[in-house]
């Protein structure tokens, strides 16, 4: 039995190209899972919510590299969520999410998750880049050239 009728994808495989990457050809230490599961926040809609949320996020002044989710199915086997990305990015993070809060329509998925990893401006820039070369990402459009698509498998916890 498959995990997710919305995917492919299963609760407890973990795609190795990204990481692959990241060891050949840098000394970082951080990897998919680290950029996936780091500081797991969420939004609605604007049309639906108030800011408070957000600035109290803006308030920590965090850089890096940061991925918007929404979060699709569930697996009832493994008790996991299913997370699709939906953008790929880096910068202030605050910042960054405010203004995708802002000018998104984000109406169809109505409630937003976010993963973000600090890390300085020229890894985040990296990080971004291989994020868009390995995987089709929505919302990065015309920059999101990969083939795969981008999932994460988050539990209860990570999600409430
Ligand atoms: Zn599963
Ligand atoms: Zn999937």
């Amino acid at each position: 039995m498959s995990c997710y009728s919305c995917c492919s994808c299963e609760c407890l495989e973990t795609p190795l190209d990204f990481d692959a990457a990241v060891a050949a050809e840098t000394r970082f230490t951080w990897r998919l899972h680290d950029v996936c599961h780091s500081n797991i926040g969420w939004y609605t809609d604007k049309t639906i919510s108030d800011q408070q949320l957000l600035e109290d996020w803006i308030a920590k002044d965090a850089f890096g590299a940061y991925v918007l989710w929404h979060k699709d199915d569930y697996c009832e086997i493994h008790s996991m969520f299913h997370m699709r990305a939906l953008y790929v990015g880096k910068g202030q993070i605050g910042k960054r999410l405010l203004a995708h809060w802002k000018g998104k329509d984000f109406s169809a998925e109505m409630l937003v998750y976010w993963t973000f990893l600090e890390m300085p401006n020229r890894q985040a820039k990296y990080c971004e880049q291989l994020l868009l070369d390995t995987y089709r990402v929505p919302l990065n459009k015309a920059e999101s050239t990969g083939e795969l698509l981008l999932c994460a498998h988050f539990t209860q916890t990570e999600v409430d």
